[in-house]
């Protein structure tokens, strides 16, 4: 086997919000901090040899697009959400890779980077088409929300507490379009940058032909589909805690180390993991690990390189 095949193949899947933090400006120059910093152990990871393809949520820039979108209608036409979606790929694709260029010149590391506007095959029969529960876009008042969802035919929805907001339905991740490029690319020792916000959710027609639908996928299912496709050995979901919990926040708060499958699938059964946030990651990690994968983490952006090492993070490993 040539040595390139035995080097780690890992799909890392960053969290939205190590890119825009809540509470920061969010302009560009913040994002080019932000990413400047939780970029740095990818980095590591790619001189040591590892080969990545890196995944992106992007909850708060779609957010932004889409109050962009709104406050210009009057001179600019609309846009779909999924091309929206597909603006931010290519957005913070582009930032991505110029900030990991930038900091292979630096380290000498001699390795190709890409980014690739992915699309994402969902099924036309999910009964999550019939049932919108993703919040996307900013607040809006339960007035505002309800002309809206007259005049454009959204779903809007009350948003614990804090206002109202559109509801887009979020189908499960069939398989990602462009798996067999990625894995070229991936093979060739490029870094590919894909799937970003889950990809742009798209369904085949009786004919062959894809359409986009009115959607998101979870970027973390969707990073968890596309490590299957692509023969990744291992699915890094790399977000705002060290390490996960039980009773998370709460008496009887205990961090997990190395969680078997069948353990992790009974804390998610027994509610530990709440649906908008820590939910989605446990389930990617365990689909990952159920269907062969080595083993999944999850951990903070900025112990990624320590977890690695052993020191850190939740591991779903097989059992
Ligand atoms: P993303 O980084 O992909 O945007 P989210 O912020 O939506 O992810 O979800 C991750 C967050 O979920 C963590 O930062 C933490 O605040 C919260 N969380 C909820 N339940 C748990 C749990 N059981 N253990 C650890 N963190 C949890
Ligand atoms: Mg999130």
């Amino acid at each position: 086997m040539a040595a390139t095949d035995e080097v780690r193949r890992v799909v890392v899947a960053l969290g939205g919000n190590a890119i825009t933090t809540p509470g920061g400006s969010g302009s560009v120059e913040e994002d080019y901090r932000n990413l400047g910093i939780s970029l740095e152990g990818i980095v590591t990871l790619v001189e040591r040899g590892y080969r990545i393809t890196l995944t992106h949520g992007n909850g708060p820039q779609v957010g932004n697009q889409m109050i962009r979108v709104e406050r210009s209608l009057a001179e600019a036409p609309d846009l779909p959400l999924s091309v929206m979606v597909a603006d931010v790929q290519g957005g913070l694709g582009y930032m991505m890779e110029q900030t990991l260029r930038n900091k292979f010149a630096r380290r000498g590391i001699a390795r190709d980077v890409c980014c690739l506007v992915t699309l994402v095959e969902v099924g036309r029969d999910d009964p999550a088409m019939s049932d919108p529960t993703k919040f996307v876009g900013p607040m809006m008042t339960e007035e505002q929300a309800l002309e809206r969802r007259d005049s454009e035919g959204w779903d809007v929805k009350p948003d614990r507490g804090r206002g109202w907001r559109r509801v887009v339905p979020s189908p499960e991740p069939i398989s990602i379009v462009e798996r067999d490029l990625i894995e070229i690319l991936v093979r060739s020792g490029a870094v590919v940058i894909a799937a970003g916000g889950g990809g742009v959710p798209v369904v085949r027609e009786a004919d062959g032909e894809l359409s986009a639908v009115g959607g998101v996928v979870d970027k973390d299912l969707a990073s968890m589909v596309l490590a299957l496709e692509i023969g990744a050995t291992e699915l890094y979901i790399l977000t705002g805690v060290e390490k996960v919990a039980i009773h998370y926040g709460e008496p009887g708060e205990r961090f997990l180390d190395q969680v078997p499958v069948s353990e992790a699938r009974r804390y998610l059964a027994e509610g530990h993991f709440p649906a908008g946030s820590m939910g989605p990651k446990i389930e990617a990690a365990c689909r990952f690990v159920e269907a062969g994968g080595f083993r999944s983490l999850i951990t903070d952006i900025h112990t990624l390189v320590d977890a690695v090492d052993g020191k850190t993070g939740t591991w779903i490993v097989p059992g």
